[in-house]
Parts: structure tokens; C-alpha cells; sequence
């Protein structure tokens, strides 16, 4: 790497780093996040350019970068120096996303999975689906930095193993990411969903610039995700945020964690569609829910009305603990938004401490069901430390 006089090497890592975790930004966002002068980081930027790392606007410049660079100009890592492929592992589908440095979407791939599916098969097929979009996206293995993939359920990060989830049984036990690695050749890192979907929010969607993000998605089961101060947090082993299964009720139904009574017993999508069986039968969807609700269906309206009030107490407990600016509610469950914030925020409003329930904004993702792939890529663009070897191998296959 060029060093210039006047430039440290501790300040080119923290650029690459910071284009690397939050994709394109202007040289002023540089100096503001680093906290380093506007000289510093023309200098820091133009040896970066003139190696090859970095480029303005998503594609190499001929020469060399203009003296100062203009204001608005945005910059991001070389898109060929490397890419990220993201795996989303949900109970019912398998979704692929590549990307690369600079943070562009090259190749997706989504295939159905069956809920009762064995959990080497879905690896075996998650496999198959990441060399397809590799393929598609015209990368190379060598320059693959590394994969992130999502489960649905707890992943210890001291064993690597899946604890008790309500994904298929088969995942129990199991360390999926040494198994996909060796089906891969990849290092992988493996999270829980609503982790991952927090990273994809804060990054990319609904959570940007906010200093402490609360990420819950409602679906098939409750999860969340905390990022704090652009950081995930985890725990000692994996397991903070498991909001679904935060106790409402000791006298309540047994959960499938095997407590009584969980957050999720009550507003999950299962609790909700098990508590519309006396008026509109088995066969109801998440789909047919939200379509009868927005239509005026009493009882739909009143089972998201409540799901929204519990949720809104659950959150107002979360308020007082963790103190977020910022709540973002996906998954499935997110096209009931409309019908689900008003409970919710009253709910919120009335439980929290005032300085908690004032301070947050509750809002919808952004990113659908395409966060938990993307937050799968993020996670990989932020494991510096731990793929160090791999980014060396990948910037020599670079060059
Ligand atoms: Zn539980």
C-alpha cells in the first residue's frame, strides 16, 4: 500500500474498514465518522485510489482521483476486490444473495424448502444455490471474502451449534458452519435471523443513523436483533435479544422453548392464526390474516389489535432496558404494520418510562424478506478481524 508523508497507517484500515461496514460515503461523512480532518482524508483516499481499494461513484477512475475530490462524491471499496455471499435458511425457503465490496446486490437466488426438511439437505442445496449465484454474478471462488448465513433459531457463538429453535429438528445440534464451509471451501459465519435482519436494517434500511436500533421480526417465530452504536450485539454466546421468548404470562401456554407462557405463544403468526380457527378454520394464511383485517374482519382486527398491545408492553420493556432511538418491525408479520402500530405505540407509550417511550421512533423495515440474506452479507463485512487471512488471500487473487 502507497503510505504519503502526512498520512498514518491506522487511518487507511479505519477508511477501508468504514467503506467496507457502511458502503458508499462522501469524504466529508469519512472525516465526520472518523472524527479526522477534511486533508487527512483527501490524502488517505488518494493513496487508497491510486492502489487500486477504492473508487469514486462505483467505477475506477483513468489517472488518478481529482486533487481534493468533490464534495459529494461518493466513494466505496473496488467492487473487484471481492465479494459476499449471504444465506438466508427460513423455515420454508433458502434465499442467496451476492454482493460485492461497494455494497452492490450482483445475484440472488430463492428456492422453496419443505418445513419438515433435513437440515443437511438444506445445507446441500444452499451449497448448490451460492455456486449458481457465484456464477451468475460472474465471481470467482478465490474471491469470495466469505459467506454469512441466517438460521431461525439460537446459534451458540462459543460451540457453533444450533440450540432448540422451531426450525426442522434435524438443525438441532448441529454446526452448520463448519458443514457448509467444508461443503464450500469458505469460511462461514453463522447467526440467528433477527441478528442478521438488525445488521440489514441499520445498513441498509429502516435503521440507518440510529444510535441504538431495536430489530423485531414477527413471523413463524419472534426474533430480534440490538445494534448498538453501528454494532451488533450479542451476548457471552449468541443468545441476547431471544425477545420471543421474554415470559408475559407464568400461567400462559407452553412454548415450544419449553417455558410457559412466552411473548411468542401470543403473537407468533401460528398463536395468531390458532386463535382465528373457531371463525375462519385451518386453512388460514398470513396472507388471507391481513387481507381479512385491512377488509374490517372483527375478528382478524381484534387478534393483530391485541398482538399489537402485547407487543408494545414487550417493547416498553425492552425501552427501559436498552434505551433504542429507533424500533424497526419485519418479518412476515410487517404487512400488518398499518393495524399493529397503533396498539403498539399506545402500549409503548403507556408502559415505558416516559424518557424511554418518547425517545424511540417505531417504524417498517425496508428490506422485506430479502433482510436476513443482506444481513448475512453484512456480517461478513464486518467480521474484519476474524476472515483477516482470507482478505489477504482474496486481495492477492485480486491482483
Ligand atoms: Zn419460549
Amino acid at each position: 500500500m502507497t503510505q504519503r508523508p502526512g498520512t498514518r497507517p491506522g487511518n487507511h484500515e479505519r477508511v477501508v474498514e468504514l467503506l467496507r461496514t457502511r458502503g458508499p460515503l462522501t469524504r466529508a461523512d469519512i472525516a465526520r465518522l472518523l472524527d479526522v480532518s477534511r486533508a487527512t482524508v483527501s490524502n488517505v483516499v488518494g493513496a487508497l485510489y491510486q492502489d487500486g481499494l477504492i473508487v469514486e461513484n462505483g467505477s475506477p477512475g483513468p489517472g488518478g482521483p481529482p486533487k481534493q475530490g468533490r464534495p459529494g462524491t461518493l466513494l466505496t471499496l473496488n467492487p473487484a476486490a471481492g465479494a459476499v455471499v449471504g444465506i438466508d435458511f427460513g423455515h420454508t425457503h433458502i434465499r442467496v444473495i451476492v454482493a460485492d465490496l461497494a455494497h452492490t446486490v450482483l445475484a440472488e437466488q430463492l428456492r422453496p424448502l419443505d418445513r419438515d426438511h433435513d437440515a443437511r439437505d438444506a445445507l446441500r442445496i444452499a451449497a448448490t444455490l451460492a455456486r449458481d449465484a457465484l456464477a451468475a454474478a460472474g465471481v470467482k471462488q478465490s474471491m469470495v471474502l466469505g459467506v454469512g448465513a441466517g438460521l431461525p433459531g439460537p446459534v451458540n457463538t462459543l460451540t457453533g451449534t444450533v440450540g432448540s429453535s422451531s426450525i426442522a429438528p434435524s438443525w438441532v445440534g448441529l454446526r452448520p458452519a463448519e458443514e457448509l464451509g467444508a461443503l464450500l471451501g469458505l469460511p462461514v459465519i453463522v447467526d440467528n435471523v433477527g441478528n442478521l435482519g438488525a445488521l440489514a436494517e441499520v445498513t441498509w434500511g429502516a435503521g440507518q443513523g440510529a444510535q441504538v436500533a431495536v430489530y423485531v421480526k414477527l413471523g413463524t417465530g419472534i426474533g430480534a436483533g440490538f445494534v448498538l452504536g453501528g454494532r451488533l450485539f450479542r451476548g457471552s454466546c449468541g443468545t441476547a435479544a431471544e425477545f420471543g421468548h421474554m415470559t408475559v404470562d407464568p400461567a400462559g401456554r407452553i412454548c415450544r422453548c419449553g417455558n410457559r407462557g412466552c411473548l411468542e405463544t401470543y403473537v407468533s403468526l401460528p398463536a395468531l392464526l390458532d386463535q382465528l380457527r373457531a371463525r375462519h378454520g385451518t386453512e388460514l394464511t398470513a396472507v388471507d390474516l391481513i387481507r381479512h383485517a385491512l377488509a374490517g374482519d372483527r375478528a382478524c382486527v381484534r387478534v393483530l389489535t391485541d398482538a399489537g398491545h402485547r407487543l408494545g408492553t414487550a417493547i416498553a420493556v425492552l425501552g427501559n432496558l436498552v434505551n433504542p432511538d429507533r424500533v424497526i418491525i419485519g418479518g412476515e408479520l410487517a404487512a400488518a404494520y398499518e393495524l399493529l402500530l397503533p396498539p403498539l405505540r399506545s402500549a409503548l407509550l403507556r408502559d415505558a418510562l416516559p424518557f424511554a417511550g418518547a425517545q424511540v421512533t417505531v417504524c417498517k423495515g425496508q428490506l422485506g424478506d430479502r433482510a436476513v440474506a443482506l444481513g448475512s452479507v453484512v456480517t461478513v463485512l464486518h467480521a474484519t478481524a476474524r476472515l483477516a487471512d482470507r482478505a489477504r488471500a482474496v486481495a492477492a487473487a485480486a491482483r
